[in-house]
């Protein structure tokens, strides 16, 4: 006994905080490193190249789309996306609230005005009913808004058909924001294929990264090839420096690129691997009371790029934020679900259709550690934290 007191004075008394588990992390694959090392070795490390060819062909197969552009961010694609559907100073464009910030800001950037359209319980996405009663009620008094940013969230469709209609129906370009829906199906076919175009995000936390990038796709021709102008600087076909319009700078590396091509390569595999961490925290919490998961809905697959779930309190017996808090406490990175936009600050005085179903989903909404690398022990260290939080629990 005093030998084993000894012994335990000698371990350091302070404890090392249990390693971080994040939300969401980079996971490459086998290729990457041959395809980088390859623009490496053939000093293709400008914009543009064969790598950002041969992404935007193997990103078309993957999608089912007819053409497709890579660009700097998804931010980019979606900016492209507005002025291809000519959007402009004063108009309005109808948008998802229940979503990332980088949603709306390219509205804000061409000088026209978001209005926020409340998400349905089914799958959490734009209510199709909320926005085609929008959409018909605009109608009526004359001012149709030009262009609708319809985002796919957390890795599943909204419901297209219904929204779509409605907007072939007045002429509104619908523009799909599938930044987070890479992977996953609607009606047998890849959100983001449906409308005028559609965006995809490259970026670091999604389920393939480049390191930063993102992807324009649309069935026009002409819209992709314009977009391609736009954005090299807009300039005109000639040998010399002349330019008709205002471009941009976002264009995609060649070394990027390579790394989406190895990423686009084991979509499949990730896609895979999200599904089994959701089920894995299924399984594991689906029995507690006042717990549910965000619904898959029947029209499609959903990815479970993160997976969500929603806190009723008084079922329960704690907060979302009383499980946030803990998991913070263990080093483990959970979120709430997206703060609504209509909620935002800096969206104070833009118009909301409903929002009611957003607030709610944020106020008991959390997501989960979610990465395609995490283990065993990692999802059972979440799932301890939420059964210990839990005082009703058995
Ligand atoms: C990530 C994301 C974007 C933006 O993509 P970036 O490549 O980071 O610019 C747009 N919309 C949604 C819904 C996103 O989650």
């Amino acid at each position: 006994m005093a030998k084993r007191a000894a012994l335990d004075a000698m371990v350091p008394m302070s404890k090392t905080p249990p390693e971080r588990i994040y939300l969401s992390t980079p996971h490459l694959g086998e290729l990457e490193h041959g395809y980088v090392a390859e623009a490496f070795a053939t000093n293709w490390v400008a914009p543009l190249g064969p790598h950002v060819d041969a992404f935007e062909a193997e990103f078309c197969a993957t999608v089912g789309a007819s053409h497709a552009l890579a660009l700097s961010s998804g931010t980019a694609a979606l900016h492209l996306a507005l002025i291809l559907a000519g959007v402009g100073p004063g108009d309005e464009v109808l948008v998802s609230t229940l979503t990332f910030v980088a949603s709306v800001n390219p509205i804000v950037y061409l000088g026209a005005k978001p209005v926020f359209v409340d998400s349905e319980r089914g799958s959490w996405n734009m209510d199709p009913a909320l926005f085609c009663e929008a959409l018909h009620s605009r109608a009526r008094g004359g001012r149709l808004p030009k262009a609708v940013v319809l985002v796919h969230l957390y890795g599943q469709s909204a419901d297209i058909d219904p929204i779509q209609a409605a907007c072939d129906r007045y002429g509104v370009a619908l523009i799909e924001d599938a930044a987070e829906a890479l992977g996953a199906s609607y009606k047998g076919r890849s959100p983001g294929t449906f409308g005028q175009s559609g965006i995809y995000s490259f970026n670091g936390n999604k389920i393939i990264t480049t390191s930063g990038g993102g992807m324009l796709v649309s069935e026009d021709a002409a819209l992709i090839a314009h977009g391609r102008k736009l954005a090299t600087q807009a300039r005109d076909d000639a040998a010399h420096y002349q330019h008709s319009e205002i471009g941009y700078n976002y264009r995609l590396s060649n070394v990027c690129a390579g790394i989406g091509r190895g990423q686009l390569a084991v979509l499949a595999e990730r896609v895979d691997a999200r599904r089994r961490n959701f089920e894995f925290y299924r399984e594991a919490l689906g029995d507690l009371p006042g717990l549910s998961f965000m619904p898959e809905a029947s029209w499609g697959r959903h990815t479970r790029w993160l997976t969500c779930l929603s806190l009723e309190e008084q079922a329960f017996g704690a907060s979302r934020e009383q499980v946030r808090l803990a998991m913070v406490e263990q080093n483990i990175e959970a979120r709430p679900v997206w703060k609504p936009m209509h909620l935002q600050p800096v969206f104070a005085g833009c118009e909301s259709v409903g929002g009611a179903v957003a607030e709610d989903l944020f106020e008991r909404g959390l997501c989960l550690p979610s990465g395609s690398l995490l283990n065993a022990g990692e999802l059972e260290r979440v799932v301890e934290v939420v059964r210990r939080v839990c005082p009703n629990c058995p």
